[in-house]
């Protein structure tokens, strides 16, 4: 069972993946947990390309692809392979981030951008995705660290990513949860808990 969190920088993502992986190993299974970028040793480097500020200026295309190029490290190399052994897969991040982030974002196309990573994974879609939907100026209170190259974007940048994000979701409503992440961080467990109360074969 494949489960992917999603949302903007902020929206409490690796909070909620915590959280969620402990209840579903509290019930017996396996759960792997993973992030993108930089899950795998190849994922590391390309990480620390596409994060650093002398990486500011690269070709949108590029930064796209090379967050393909991770995708495709990390669904070979770390999710199919715990997917195929039976394991609970919970991932930070997936393609619906290159959609939101290069495809919103950027400005690219996001039906090109969901191509090309439809082809980066071999076609392997969550079978739920989280989105914890904030709005940027409430999530950006939240920085605890010095922002990355992404993070320091403008406000519009930040919008533009959140409407990808909720159209995303808007298009295939069964397979998302949009949950509103300005809320407690224990009101968002428990809408996600219970959601997968009723779809997880637990
Ligand atoms: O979620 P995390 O903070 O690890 O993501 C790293 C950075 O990469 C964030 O600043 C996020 O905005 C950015 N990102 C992106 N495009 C993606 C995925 C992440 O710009 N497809």
């Amino acid at each position: 069972f494949f489960i992917a969190v999603e949302g903007g920088d902020g929206a409490g993502k690796s909070t909620q993946v915590e959280a969620l992986a402990q209840w579903i190993r509290d019930k017996g299974h396996e759960v792997v947990v993973t992030r993108e970028p930089g899950a795998t040793s190849i994922g590391q480097r390309l990480r620390s390309i596409l994060l650093d500020v002398s990486t500011a200026g690269i070709s949108h295309r590029a930064e796209a692809l090379l967050y393909a190029a991770d995708r495709a490290e990390h669904v070979d190399g770390l999710v199919t392979p715990a997917l195929e052994r039976g394991a609970v897969v919970i991932t930070d991040r997936y393609i619906d981030s290159s959609v939101a982030y290069q495809g919103g974002g950027r400005e690219l196309s996001p039906t090109e951008v969901a191509r090309i990573n439809r082809w980066a994974t071999g076609g392997l879609v969550p079978h739920l995705t989280v989105l914890l939907d904030i709005a940027p100026e409430t999530a950006r209170e939240r920085f605890t660290e010095a922002p990355d190259r992404l993070e320091s974007e403008p406000p519009e940048f930040h919008e533009r990513v959140r409407a990808g994000f909720l159209a995303l979701a808007a298009a295939d409503p069964g397979r998302y949860l949009v949950v509103d992440a300005a809320q407690d961080a224990g009101v968002v467990t428990a809408a996600v808990r219970h959601r997968l109360d009723q779809i997880l074969p637990l």
